[in-house]
């Protein structure tokens, strides 16, 4: 028998819940605070009220008070930076300095942003070196578990665990080459196993450590070394003595032989994501024994999605689970950060598609009735599962769903259609066509969005404005991006998006098979949200979607005009997509809109026209053996979109990143005539990446990092574009910012785009 000291893990509970709140209060305060409007008081008093009122929800919701389910899972801005604060990885005395880590101020510069895990959350990545002294720091994490129990509540508190926290951290300037921040663990470790103590002194039963990074292959530290890492880890931190029960989550995939690592340690309760990985089939003995012991927690609801879903489904994995382990209990398959808050916020949504949808608080309903189930049996949640799977049989069968036209056209492709004319004879073509310089000067294509232009967007939503007047404003708009474009002496114009409220929800808007949102909002990082469109049936174009605006943006000038589109697998990365058929057939749906969007711009005399796929790198899967059919459809997708564009058509690309990896081959597959890049900040070294590939087509590489404010001198540029005019032929190379404009101010944006033009000038008397 065991002691019956020991408090179970609990049923039903979720790996977190949005922090934002509903209606972005967290992001409100947080920028209040920045612009000095309200002070550290009341900021720390608004981010308890939301604690508080999360808390509420989430026992409303079913979630139980004292029995840990409910997780603090809040963070101000991130939750690696808090993790790394915590171990005093990075040193953060007060708010203001927190703060200066994610955005920079007067002595240093932000740290580094990248993706988490396949997901469009960032992360700040911490910079971790041999001269890092680890030292518990940070005391919120406790302060956040005392403040719930001074309201009656026993929560969970959460922390980013020690192997996921270093393998995403990047080595420190001091850092010698080859030294991977892995290597501190034996050093961070004793700063864990201290703040477990004070977790347990201050009364947490359970404490949860994320461990993603053990489910991932796209780490600089392979698997092998990720599990030893773990293994060490939660062989360590299983000894301390008083200390609260572990339990460790692994979302994003499958967490394959790290399962029997985890097994082998002394932690109570390992977190499995059912929705993306299965419950391995080969555990040897000695594992299948020691997960007996566990608490095995099925992520079976997708943290990832806003489908309802199959909950009959999801509870027949649960009852898999019980055959490894008497202890069983549901939960989502990751943090419920990725989806809105609640449906009941989307009353303009058809009621048929709001039945089929689950956002984070449906969510949590549904974990507590597979919770009710585990408990009380099958039978005792039967009406619930029935009346998902009704509205899942209602989904797949509804209008709009499944379009026999749209279907017949994709059935119909022949692999003619992926393919344009030979390389040689486009560039000819094109050469011919465009008669552009040497080294062209080009932006990515939006311009800064300013007041005026969210002012008069805002005033066609209220109704302040009818269609005709704001459409007026923008023409006006664009008639200046163009005779600015002009006056810089750029060679490629654009008509600078100044109608584009998002460069997914645009097309998502005008699109067949999407519906958008108002209160959907998703934490992007930090205080940025986005407000992601639901693509919920077969893609179709009723109409034409942006060739007015570029053949009026053409009408003023001679220059060629680009026309702007956002690429399949960017549409689908930035949208909540369907998940009743392979992403490849969706992507292909979106793919043909855009075709036909293309064959449209040509039609209205557009000569080049840029497809954007920022999002091509995201997507990738975390599992190698997943990558290649990936990146095979990704790319398909992209080749149909464009395959039907003319030889003498330009088509150009924008990818938001400059680290390419397994990519490389992809991008060069994509066959765009030019593909611009991120690369100001890794001084052009994608140039030679794609040079050593054997790349021969158009490249940007980004001579400008549109990130900061700052405004680069015509020497750094002309030294970036030297650097680049060696690594590749004169005749493929192109210069550009390396990312649109949208987000910066006019005055630094024109200073920026003078001293680009003029270092393309002074570069080109020399080549
Ligand atoms: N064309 C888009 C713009 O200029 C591209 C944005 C992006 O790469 N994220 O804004
Ligand atoms: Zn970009």
């Amino acid at each position: 028998m065991e002691s019956v000291s020991i408090p179970a893990f609990p049923t039903g509970t979720i790996l977190g819940y949005p922090r934002i709140g509903r209606r972005r209060e967290l992001k409100r305060a947080v920028e209040a605070f920045w612009r000095g409007d309200i002070d550290v008081t009341e900021l720390e008093s608004r981010a308890r009220e939301l604690r508080r009122a999360t808390r509420e929800r989430l026992a409303e919701l079913g979630l139980g008070r004292t029995d840990s389910s409910i997780p603090e899972s809040f963070s101000f801005y991130d939750q690696v930076l808090d993790a790394a604060v915590t171990v005093g990885a990075v040193s953060a005395a007060d708010l203001d300095a927190y703060f200066a880590f994610a955005r920079g101020d007067a002595s240093r510069a932000p740290l580094e942003m990248t993706k988490w895990f396949d997901s469009n959350y960032h992360y700040l990545v911490p910079e971790i070196g041999p001269e890092t002294e680890f030292r518990l720091t940070g005391d919120r994490i406790v302060a956040e578990f005392l403040e719930a129990k001074a309201d009656g509540f026993l929560t969970r508190p959460v922390i980013v665990g020690p192997v996921t926290l270093l393998a995403l951290a990047k080595p420190s300037a001091e850092a010698p080459d080859g030294f991977a921040p892995l290597s501190r663990l034996e050093d961070v470790l004793p700063v864990y196993a201290e703040l477990l103590g004070r977790l347990r002194a201050a009364g947490a039963e359970w404490v949860q450590l994320d461990e993603p990074a053990l489910v991932s292959e796209s780490l600089p530290d392979t698997a092998d070394t990720l599990r030893a890492a773990a293994a060490a880890a939660y062989g360590r931190l299983g000894r301390v003595e008083d200390r609260p029960q572990l339990f460790v989550a692994a979302p994003y995939a499958e967490l394959g032989a790290a399962l029997a690592t985890l097994a082998g340690t002394e932690v109570e309760a390992i977190g499995l994501d059912l929705v993306r990985g299965n419950i391995p089939a080969d555990l040897f003995d000695c594992t299948r024994d020691a997960l007996k012991t566990k608490t095995l927690v099925g992520g079976v609801i997708d943290g990832h999605n806003i489908w309802r879903g199959d909950l009959a489904a999801a509870f027949a994995k649960l009852e898999l689970l019980r055959e490894l382990s008497p202890r069983v209990a549901v939960s989502t398959s990751t943090s419920l950060l990725h989806v809105p808050h609640d449906t009941a916020d989307e009353p303009q949504l058809e009621a048929r598609l709001l039945s089929w949808l689950a956002f984070a608080d449906q969510k949590v309903a549904q974990v507590a009735t597979l919770a009710a189930g585990l408990e009380r049996g099958a039978a005792a949640i039967r009406g619930a599962l029935a009346e998902a799977s009704a509205a899942l049989a209602d989904r797949l069968s509804a209008p709009g769903v499944r379009v026999p036209a749209v279907r017949e056209r994709l059935a119909g492709l022949a692999s003619a259609d992926f393919e344009r004319a030979p390389y040689r004879q486009r560039v000819a073509e094109q050469d011919a066509a465009l008669s552009l310089p040497a080294l062209p000067t080009t932006t990515i294509g939006s311009f800064p969005q300013t007041a005026e232009i969210r002012r008069a967007r805002a005033a066609l939503a209220a109704g302040r404005l009818d269609a005709a007047g704001y459409e007026a404003e923008m023409r006006e708009e664009i008639r200046r991006v163009v005779a600015l474009q002009e006056e810089l002496g750029l060679d490629v114009l654009v008509h600078g998006e100044p109608e584009r409220n998002d460069m997914v929800q645009y097309f998502a808007e005008q699109l067949d098979g999407f519906a958008v949102t108002v209160n959907g909002w998703v934490q992007s990082y930090g205080s940025r949200c986005t407000r992601p469109s639901i693509l919920w049936g077969d893609v179709s174009r009723p109409a034409p979607m942006t060739v007015e605006w570029s053949r009026f943006a053409q009408s003023l000038t001679a220059k060629p005009m680009k026309g702007m589109l956002t690429g399949p697998v960017t549409i689908l990365a930035w949208s909540f997509v369907r998940d009743d058929q392979p992403l490849a057939d969706t992507a292909n749906q979106v793919a043909l809109a855009l075709r036909d969007e293309i064959a449209d711009l040509e039609d209205a005399g557009i000569r080049i026209v840029q497809v954007d796929e920022p999002a091509l790198r995201e997507l990738l899967p975390l599992k190698r053996a997943a990558q290649a059919a990936y990146l095979d459809w990704s790319v398909a997708s992209f080749r149909l979109a464009t395959g039907g564009a003319d030889a003498a058509t330009q088509v150009h690309t924008h990818l938001c990143y400059s680290e390419f990896g397994v990519v490389i081959d992809a991008i060069r597959a994509l066959d765009a005539d030019v593909t611009s890049i991120e690369a100001a900040r890794s001084r052009m070294e994608v140039v030679d990446d794609l040079s050593r590939s054997r790349f021969d087509h158009g490249i940007g590489p980004g001579v400008y990092d549109i990130h900061s404010p700052r405004v680069p001198g015509v020497g750094e540029l002309t030294e970036l574009l030297t650097l680049a005019a060696a690594r590749i032929p004169e005749r493929q190379l192109w210069v550009n910012p390396d990312c649109g404009l949208k987000t910066r101010g006019y005055d630094e944006t024109v200073a920026s785009l003078r001293h680009v033009v003029a270092a393309a000038r002074a570069v080109r008397e020399h080549v």
